[in-house]
């Protein structure tokens, strides 16, 4: 380890550093993973265009890796375009291209598509990186130092992928990250059914210390929290339910926020549009499992 070692960097297994990015992670920025090798990989973008460059200019950087294709985790790979810039295939195309990372947000064709991609560009703004390869999970890294393999943990994109480091049993969970925030799973191509698997995935790893985008590095309770995480969607199927004993709109939903509660400010905008997503992905499995029925324009409880 250099004795210059940037303040930054938290090595939390051999070889293996947390990438402590500015604001705590707060979105837009995103921690990040740095594996130490004969040329070391960055998996994710995100920590700050200073963090970035500081890592560029005392390590020798050889590879870039992104979990999944949302800008707060990739917005930095502009920086790195002398090296292999990789994300798992699925999510590759919304990378390269603005025009389907709107439409797999689910934006393009609603009323207020201007407003939304707008503020979305201005919240992160959008610099082009180098065309990205692709990677799948199963796919192992490694440079002479750790391994790292792929694992393949969608929902809360169709290619968001961790990044398990098996001798220390460290996983990099970028957007699976027990919070209060999540699971968040507010774009059209994310999948609910996908995130309840991909934490059943991740307890079944059983990690003993786990990284990700927007905490601080877990090493207890790890189960627990994950399990308590996942049971946050059920939570928002009772809510969902319990205000459908009598018939109400999808806008009438909205209005009772039972996602998020109330919120305003800045991300007033986002946080309608993510809660929109969700709840209406919520409705479609309520619907299937026959729990919700439809009523004209509204929805009811099946039990009503
Ligand atoms: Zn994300």
């Amino acid at each position: 380890m250099s004795a210059k070692q940037m303040e930054q960097l938290e090595e939390v297994a051999p070889g293996l550093f947390w990438v402590h990015a500015l604001r705590e992670g707060r979105i837009p920025y995103a921690h990040s993973l740095l594996v130490e090798g004969q040329r070391d990989i960055v998996v994710d973008t995100g920590p700050g265009e200073d963090i970035l460059r500081k890592l560029k200019e005392e390590r020798d950087i050889g590879c870039v890796l992104n979990s999944h294709y949302h800008r707060d985790h990739n917005n930095g790979n502009w920086m790195f375009k002398d090296v292999p810039v990789r994300i798992h295939g699925l999510d590759a195309p919304m990378l390269d291209s603005l025009h389907v990372y709107f439409r797999q947000m689910g934006v393009s064709g609603r009323k207020d598509a201007a407003e939304i991609k707008k503020f979305t560009l201005e919240f992160i703004p959008h610099i082009q990186g180098p065309k990205a390869g692709t990677f799948e999970g199963g796919d192992i890294f490694q440079f002479g130092g750790p391994k790292v393999d792929v694992v393949h943990l969608p929902g809360h994109s169709p290619g968001h992928c961790g990044f398990f480091e098996p001798e220390s049993r460290s996983l990099f969970s970028a957007d699976i990250c027990p919070d209060s925030f999540g699971p968040w799973y507010g774009h059209a191509c994310a999948s609910i059914g996908d995130f309840e698997r991909s934490i059943d995935r991740i307890i079944s790893l059983d990690p003993k210390i786990m990284l990700t985008a927007h905490t601080p590095p877990l090493r207890e309770n790890i189960i627990a929290d994950l399990r308590r995480y996942r049971s946050r969607i059920e939570d928002r199927d009772r809510a969902i339910l319990e205000l459908l004993a009598r018939p109400r709109t999808l806008a009438e939903l909205l209005e009772a926020h039972p996602v998020y509660g109330s919120y305003g400010g800045a991300l007033k905008l986002p946080f309608r549009f993510w809660e929109e997503m969700m709840i209406r992905k919520h409705l479609e499995r309520l619907l299937n499992k026959r729990a919700v029925k439809r009523a004209g324009r509204c929805f009811v409880s099946s039990d009503r």
